[in-house]
């Protein structure tokens, strides 16, 4: 639906940002039984969460900031996850190897281990293990020998695509009654006697304003919230705090997932095996820019390298880039340093209006149980939560049976994609044959995907299927062959103009051209595209 159809519509709660702690907020509060609205100005998962280094993780490195609680949030969340969304989330073997440590250092590394286990007590994943230098290179050759005196291995999970982890969530909340529209920016609040009533939204497809009303708005912008809170309660102080974090994916990933102190600075970097990839990141330095600009730089991409190749050689070519903003509760200090907790707030001006700041991509569902809990007080609503025991609709079991097409590899591609909602997929190649041809050579994805994601996913941009409901972006020719087909069947779909289209196009391409390896462009603004 478009957000210019909302004009006099009512809901309950109206959440401002489809990230994935919006996303999460939808669902949580459509499956209470809520009116949900949620509405996003770009497209669903555009932010932060595809800017992350898609761990769904405790991190090793808040054990080492002291901060038990949030790490045992995340290793609880990230159970829940690994039950709720089997095909989104999968564990993760790490090794943390060490170089010249002294025995102080390893002997904190082992009590780091022991601790780490310890919060995760209701894991389902393999606990730590202490292997010696020979071990630790059969185990991951990659690793320069010179110096290394082992490794400690520990499981964590990872979402390869968090893009599909937040349409789960959408889609998820729309069978439960939500009503969902990106491309639309909230652009103001409407108050009257101290209690909010609603939003102004600039639907930015259909260059409309409407107003709609919600008896509850939740401000789920992310690194946004500032801008979002400068319009739902104007006047309030800054409260956010937002750094930039990039990643660079090149060649030849690791067998096992490394976490490697920083060669430069010590800081905790990663280099992982993602979709064929090793995915190398990430940086954390002060962004005060639109987060919508945001990309990496020739600076962070050589601090990467400076980082991580002295301990598993050249990286080889960048293939391409991508950079997320941080939205972290404001505090002064290293921004390494500050803490990545998160906090729900129930305004006091205007009533109604309710904040989530800060929060990691691992702890959304817990984040957005806890918005939801205090939009039911505000409500006076007796609902539970039902997200942590319920899979998210790819991950359910009780499908039932699927047309038997497409190559083993391609039904093994949509798995991952879809879970086990890849049967619509493939009945939509049962009833149209045609839409069973690959987009490109060389790729296994299909049209029917695309026509799938314009009725089921609310896909609006030939963008919006390039980068998140598909992953062409993160294949090397990043699914430019592609583009002139999709755009055809979203044509056709969506009715689209000869002008619309070629529109769609450009603006896809600008946004590939932006993330490529070999160009680099931090700095300048792409508030146009
Ligand atoms: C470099 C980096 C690495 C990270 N790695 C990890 C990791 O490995 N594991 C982990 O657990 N966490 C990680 N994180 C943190 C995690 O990515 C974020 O905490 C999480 O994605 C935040 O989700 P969000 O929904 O709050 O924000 P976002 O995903 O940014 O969503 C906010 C949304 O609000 C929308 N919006 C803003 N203003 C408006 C408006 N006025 N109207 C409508 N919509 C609006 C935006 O377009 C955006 O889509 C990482 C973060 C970064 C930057």
């Amino acid at each position: 639906m478009r957000a210019a159809d909302l004009h006099r519509q009512a809901f309950d709660v109206l959440v401002v940002g489809g990230g994935i702690i919006g996303c999460g907020v939808a669902r949580d509060a459509a499956r209470r039984g809520l009116r949900v609205a949620l509405i996003e100005q770009d497209d669903f998962g555009s932010g932060t969460s595809a800017g992350s280094t898609r761990l769904i993780h405790g991190g090793l490195r808040y054990l080492e900031m002291l901060d038990f609680a949030l790490v045992r949030l995340d290793l609880r969340e990230r159970e829940i996850l690994l039950r709720i969304a089997p095909h989104l989330v999968e564990p993760l073997r790490f090794l943390l190897p060490f170089y010249n440590a002294s025995s102080f250092t390893r002997f904190k590394m082992r009590v780091g281990m022991w601790l780490y286990d310890a919060l995760s007590y209701d894991r389902s994943l393999e606990g730590h293990a202490m292997l010696s230098a020979a071990e630790a290179r059969a185990a991951e050759p990659r690793l320069i020998a010179d110096g290394l005196q082992g490794a400690a291995a520990y499981s964590d999970a990872q979402a390869a695509l968090p893009e599909r982890l937040c349409m789960e969530n959408v889609v998820d909340a729309v069978a439960a009654g939500a009503v969902v529209c990106n491309h639309s920016k909230v652009i103001a609040a409407v108050v009257s006697e101290e209690r909010i009533r609603g939003v102004r939204v600039h639907d930015l497809i259909a260059h409309r304003e409407v107003e709609v009303t919600a008896r509850v708005v939740v401000n789920a912008a992310g690194p946004w919230f500032d801008r979002a809170a400068g319009v739902l309660q104007p006047d309030t102080r800054a409260r956010v705090r937002t750094t930039r974090g990039i990643h660079i994916a090149c060649p030849n990933p690791p067998k096992q997932a490394l976490a490697l102190p920083s060669a430069v600075d010590g800081r905790l970097t990663f280099v992982i095996p993602w979709l064929g990839y090793a995915w190398v990141g990430t940086t954390d330095i002060d962004y005060t820019g639109d987060p919508s600009d945001v990309a990496a730089t020739r600076e962070e991409i050589e601090y990467l390298r400076r980082s991580v190749e002295p301990f598993v050689g050249g990286l080889g070519e960048v293939l391409f880039t991508n950079a997320g903003v941080r939205a972290l509760v404001r505090r002064e200090g290293h921004a390494s340093a500050v803490t990545r907790s998160h906090s729900v707030i129930a305004e006091p001006s205007p009533v109604g209006l309710v904040s989530i700041i800060g929060g990691k991509l691992t702890g959304y569902r817990g984040i957005a149980e806890e918005a939801v809990n205090r939009v039911c007080r505000l409500l006076e609503v007796d609902a539970r939560s039902t997200t942590a025991a319920e899979p998210l609709p790819g991950g359910r079991q009780d499908v039932g049976p699927e047309p038997a097409l497409l190559s083993e590899p391609q039904r093994a591609h949509l798995q991952r994609l879809y879970g086990a909602r890849r049967a619509e997929i493939l009945q939509l190649v049962a009833d149209r044959p045609e839409l069973g041809h690959r987009l490109m050579e060389g790729e296994p994805d299909v049209g029917a995907q695309v026509v799938h994601a314009v009725r089921q996913e609310a896909c609006e941009r030939v963008a919006d299927f390039v980068f998140r409901r598909s992953r062409l972006a993160f294949t090397p020719h990043r699914g430019r062959p592609a583009l002139g087909r999709i755009a055809g069947i979203m044509r056709e779909e969506l009715g689209w103009s000869d002008v619309r289209t070629a529109e769609e196009l450009a603006r896809c391409r600008r946004l590939l051209d932006r993330t490529d390896g070999d160009h680099p462009t931090g700095g300048e603004s792409f508030a146009e595209i």
